[in-house]
């Protein structure tokens, strides 16, 4: 704990951690000793971690990087923090990353750009998003993991720029509950390590059954740890068709071919496969996601949380509601609050918001088919390409970020758990990623193949 508070300390530059708490780690970790030694530890007892800022911590101001939420500090805890903590875990303070969220690249944050430990002649690159301090924490040894969220890639994404694994669990795996909504049907918490064996121990100590979140499955915890054999064979991976998209970098196409041989080389049998509704999972995607995050991101209206703003002779509360509003929300929420509530609006809800729930049952369907022919898990890029330069992306054009997701957010339309593992770098010495695909509910097999890549 020590080490990293100091490290933390040294890098600040990255503005991986927004909000250290080095009280609560040191006294923490002196618990976490007492724990060890009266023999009573868990496997993640003493084990320092960053927390995205996403997260409830009671008693720490906690504020998805919104400058809305301002001067908000939760008086209860998301179950999973709640979990780590009852686990021995140690807290070193708050992660950044995009604003609720919405983002791949860590820009859009009130705590300002996280910036990738990974450069390229002194150029900052960016570490991803949403998860971008988590994955530039763990990437620059501030901590031994960090949790993450992955709505649409936000934990795959990252860990793919940053050389570290990131691991979205199946909806429903891991609770809800305290964690500041995105896009209700989508997000999904999960762990961002230095290992697929971190991820496993950590996955194990995050999830739970919990009451207090409605969509919370009631299925047990496995032991995630003991899945891991390395064992693979005769285990069918799928290789999707679609994933192969125009303009692909052959070094990304190199980088999948490596991965199909290690896993073909473990005794896997490699198996091309059809997803054909992919093309249609990123307009769906951002359908889906902005109409929920519209209606999430309601109520803050300058009165139940955080910040509100000044108000002029005569406001009243449309004023106050606009006012705090316009200057609570930075203009990527804006965008998405403006399109999500154009999508769900009377005149045009068919035509969009439920046009894109029936191509996500489509979506959804296309992988049930897959797993139902005896595919076990599906290979593919975690992104695009490398991490790029921070600011590369043109503003005026979302679009263009929005594409860096064609890959990671098909998995979230169909709630499946995903894993994204450093496989190789590409021309300039960055880190690439592979993801797997796997089965609702077999994160322990998932870990497991995912071992073979690492
Ligand atoms: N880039 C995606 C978005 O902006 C990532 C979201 C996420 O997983 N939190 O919606």
């Amino acid at each position: 704990t020590d080490a990293c508070l100091n490290a933390i300390e040294a890098a600040g530059a990255l503005n991986a951690f927004v909000h250290g708490t080095p009280d609560k780690a040191r006294q923490m970790a002196l618990a976490a000793d007492d724990r060890i030694k009266s023999g009573d530890a868990a496997p993640m007892t003493g084990i320092p971690l960053g927390i995205k800022d996403v997260f409830c911590v009671q008693g720490v101001a906690s504020q998805a990087a919104s400058r809305i939420l301002e001067g908000f500090v939760p008086e209860y805890e998301s179950t999973v923090t709640q979990n780590l903590w009852d686990a021995g875990a140690v807290m070193l303070g708050k992660l950044n990353m995009d604003e609720f969220a919405m983002g791949s690249a860590n820009e859009n944050s009130c705590y300002g750009k996280a910036i990738n430990p990974w450069k390229i002649d002194d150029r900052d690159l960016t570490p991803g998003g949403s998860s971008g301090g988590s994955a530039a924490a763990v990437a620059a040894d501030l901590c031994l993991a960090a949790t993450g969220t992955d709505t649409g890639g936000s934990i795959r994404q990252p860990a793919g720029f940053t050389g570290t694994v990131g691991l979205r669990p199946t909806y429903g795996r891991v609770s809800r509950y305290g964690v500041i909504a995105y896009a209700s049907s989508l997000d999904q918490a999960g762990p961002m390590t230095k290992s697929v064996r971190d991820a496993a121990i950590m996955l194990g100590a995050m999830a739970s059954v919990d009451e207090k979140d409605s969509t919370s499955a009631d299925i047990p915890v496995p032991d995630f740890e003991a899945a891991l054999t390395g064992d693979i064979r005769g285990k069918k991976i799928g290789i999707p068709r679609e994933y192969r998209v125009d303009g692909m970098p052959e070094e990304i196409d190199d980088l999948w071919q490596k991965g199909t041989d290690m896993l073909r080389d473990a005794g896997a049998e490699i198996v091309e496969i059809s997803l054909p509704h992919t093309k249609y999972a990123l307009p769906t995607y951002y359908i889906i996601a902005m109409a929920e995050a519209s209606s999430n991101l309601a109520r803050y209206d300058g009165v139940r949380y955080g910040r509100r703003a000044g108000l002029g002779q005569g406001d009243g509360i449309t004023e106050m509601y606009e006012k705090t509003r316009a200057e609570g929300f930075g203009p990527e929420v804006q965008r998405r609050i403006m399109i999500g509530t154009y999508v769900l609006s009377a005149g045009f809800y068919d035509a969009y918001y439920n046009h894109a729930r029936k191509v996500r049952a489509l979506i959804k369907r296309d992988f049930d088919n897959a797993y139902a022919d005896g595919i076990d898990a599906i290979l593919a890029p975690t992104t695009p390409s490398a991490a790029f330069a921070l600011g590369a992306m043109d503003t005026a054009d979302p679009v263009q970020m929005y594409l860096n997701d064609v890959f990671t957010v098909t998995l979230n339309l169909a709630g499946l758990p995903g894993i994204s593992v450093p496989v190789g770098l590409d021309r300039q010495g960055l880190p690439l990623g592979l993801q797997l695909i796997g089965r609702p509910f077999e994160e322990g097999a998932l870990l497991n193949q995912a071992l073979v890549l690492e």
